[in-house]
């Protein structure tokens, strides 16, 4: 699944593609979308700007118009320059958005709508979102208060992958945070301190911020089951956890 990092990765690709720039034609060739006539209501409009909240993507156009896309498993957002051949199959396409430099693909992307209504609609499906840890106003005190209202049993490694807590948090990074706070994921969230669940998010969110940029740091756990730990030697084990069974990779060495 596409996380926090990706998304913001993809929306400075996307913006610098089309912020600005002549839209020479918009199209959403999956039957779903066919009678939405999105080509004709956009027709004609500028892209203002294109950001990104926690794994959800926003094309803001001139007049109020918004494309809202959320891309769930296997989504992705290509850029190509004009006339490149595509990576992926133009059947997989869900819209594409060309410039006279370049072609915009939203790939396996089934949550896409078009927004109008000042943001209504979207304000309220994002009312549910946790504070974007990749956010500059990223607040520590609404994660924490976020983190106390949910259900304290719960295992904090599957908390951290909800993003009603924290927005921007996929399965790779709840592992490093993990494992950087020095907490075993499967720890009841009453057992975490504040101090611990705040070293968790404040030593991941660097990180995230590198991949945005385009690095990949090294995971300290993530895929590496079966392997010695970095830090204390100790294999470091996978398993299932939580509501959706999600494989969560931990150090029983170093984590309790
Ligand atoms: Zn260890």
């Amino acid at each position: 699944m596409p996380e926090g990092d990706t998304i913001h990765r993809a929306a400075s690709r996307v913006g610098a593609a089309l912020v600005g720039r002549e839209i020479v034609s918009i199209e959403t060739p999956q039957p779903r979308h066919r009678l939405d006539r999105w080509p004709e209501r956009l027709a004609g409009r500028a892209v203002r700007a294109v950001d990104a909240r926690g794994k959800h993507l926003f094309l803001r156009f001139d007049g109020d118009l918004t494309l809202h896309s959320h891309l769930r498993m296997g989504g992705q957002w290509s850029v190509y320059r004009r006339g490149e051949r595509w990576r992926k199959s133009p059947r997989r396409a869900w819209l594409v958005i060309r410039t006279p430099e370049h072609d915009v693909v939203q790939f396996d992307g089934p949550v896409l709508e078009l927004v109008t209504d000042s943001r209504t609609r979207f304000d309220q499906a994002l009312a549910g979102l946790g504070p974007d840890l990749l956010a500059d106003d990223f607040s520590e005190e609404r994660f924490l208060r976020r983190l106390r209202e949910d259900d304290q049993t719960r295992a904090f490694g599957d908390a951290l992958l909800d993003q009603r807590n924290v927005a921007g948090i996929g399965n790779i990074w709840r592992a490093e945070a993990c494992f950087l706070a020095r907490v075993d994921p499967h720890r009841p969230t009453a057992e975490v301190s504040d101090e611990q669940a705040l070293t968790a998010v404040r030593a991941i969110q660097p990180r995230m911020r590198e991949s945005v940029a385009g690095g990949w740091p090294e995971p300290w756990v993530y895929k590496r089951a079966g392997r010695p730990c970095r830090r204390c030697g100790e294999a470091i084990r996978s398993g299932g956890l939580g509501d959706d069974n999600r494989t969560v990779y931990w150090c029983p060495g170093c984590q309790s």
